[in-house]
């Protein structure tokens, strides 16, 4: 992931380094979960028993059980084919309903986070140059970087990172390639050793059927739990999100490939140079949920310290809420996607309804990958009146109000 830091113009470093391949003979030969072409289906689940074909004998493979997935709603198509692994790797297909030439690979969510709340898009795929000549992401937004071949998911502060947060296969298949060992450090702290053919950090390749694949990046160091070789079901944990490779916040960069070419998993088939267009991979319940915005509020609050985009990211300033008594009372928000000539404005009003603090930041003569503001008071009184604090956040571009959020606390005795 690369924030605005750099400047502009640099080739960049892809983050899908080719990680070392190994060769394992297959160590958990049982069931991928399936691999689903499908559409239209809003089951909650199918369980099927399958005797394998082979003469494996069932009672050694105690997962021959494919749980079929799961409220995949919202989707064009039928399903046509359920596969599924039996025996030493074998990929077998059965025919489910009405063929179609339709056919799907879905994607579960990669971490075991909520999107929106508990983490967010940072960065999409790059489709190429938009007219200003600057990289655009699926919407022709600015949510990408030259050359960005993934899907960044940013934890909201390195603090969950340090919590542990599950990276979860995207859909069933088999582990071919795996690093570990790689430290968590941001590129930015001195003295971190080159990234150079390690930008992907701890990561993983995971084949599924017909040409799809998914690489997984910046993994905490030491957490793949899964080696070459391996098969694993959608959703299985197979490490944690990290600040390895070439990254400067705790996230999971996602590279999904058919046959080789890189596919942006929010935008699969959207025709090149379209802002519009193109299909979700994701399953129903991410799908469904999924809403595109240009700019995104990803941490806020109050706050009884200076705030600062250190104790943010740290995620220290989430446990300084204010007392009465507190050296500072400050409301804070950091935002992501912030485009040039957005302007700023943080205030909060006081329990008597007045502005107790207002702060403005000019409009913006780049577009910010991420940005933090606050406001707020030192104490020089005996203590803050007691009662219930508002903070509103507003941005406007060129006059027009494009984003807008209020929150609140309240100081007891
Ligand atoms: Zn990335």
């Amino acid at each position: 992931m690369r924030l605005l830091q750099f400047p502009r113009g640099l080739p960049e470093a892809l983050e899908d380094d080719v990680l070392p391949l190994n060769r394992h003979r297959l160590s958990k030969p049982w069931l991928l979960a399936p691999y689903f072409p499908l559409s239209e289906l809003s089951v909650a689940s199918v369980i099927m028993m399958a005797d394998s074909a082979n003469s494996t004998p069932l009672e050694s493979y105690p997962a021959i059980v494919v749980r079929a997935a799961l409220d995949v709603r919202g989707l064009s198509g039928s399903l046509s084919r359920l596969c599924f692994a039996v025996g030493v790797g074998l990929l077998t297909c059965i025919s489910v309903g009405s063929a179609s030439s339709d056919v799907l690979f879905v994607l579960d969510w990669p971490v075991a986070c909520d999107l929106g709340q508990t983490c967010f898009v940072q960065n999409y795929v790059d489709h190429g140059q938009s007219q200003s000549g600057e990289a655009k992401d699926f919407r022709c937004g600015s949510r990408t970087y030259a050359n960005h071949d993934g899907t960044d998911i940013r934890l909201t502060d390195a603090q969950a990172e340090t919590d542990g947060v599950a990276v979860l296969a995207a859909a069933a298949g088999r582990v071919t390639r795996k690093r570990d060992g790689v430290d968590d450090i941001s590129i930015r702290s001195p003295g971190q050793p080159p990234v150079a053919g390690k930008e992907c950090g701890n990561g993983l390749v995971i084949d599924h059927t017909d040409g799809w694949s998914t690489q997984y990046c910046h993994l905490k160091k030491g957490s793949v739990s899964v080696e070459p070789g391996d098969f694993v079901r959608s959703g299985d944990p197979i490490g944690k999100v990290g600040l390895s490779g070439n990254t400067e916040v705790p996230h999971l960069h996602l590279t999904v490939r058919h046959k080789g070419i890189i596919v942006d998993p929010f935008a699969y088939g959207q025709p090149t140079n379209a802002c519009s267009g193109g299909r979700l991979l994701w399953i129903g319940r991410v799908a469904d949920s999924f809403q595109y915005t240009e700019r995104e509020i990803i941490n806020f609050g109050f706050a009884g310290v200076v705030a600062t985009m250190e104790n943010i990211e740290s995620g220290a300033v989430r446990k300084q809420t204010p007392n009465r008594k507190s050296s500072e009372l400050v409301a804070y928000v950091r935002a992501i996607g912030l485009q040039k000539s957005d302007e700023q404005f943080i205030s909060i009003r006081g329990p008597d309804g007045q502005l107790f603090s207002g702060s403005g930041i000019p409009s913006l003569s780049t577009n910010k990958a991420e940005f933090f503001v606050s406001t707020g008071r030192r104490l020089t009184r005996p203590d803050w009146p007691q009662g219930s604090y508002e903070a509103t956040y507003s941005v406007s571009n060129n006059g027009a109000q494009v984003l807008i959020k209020t929150f609140g606390m309240k100081i007891d005795q």
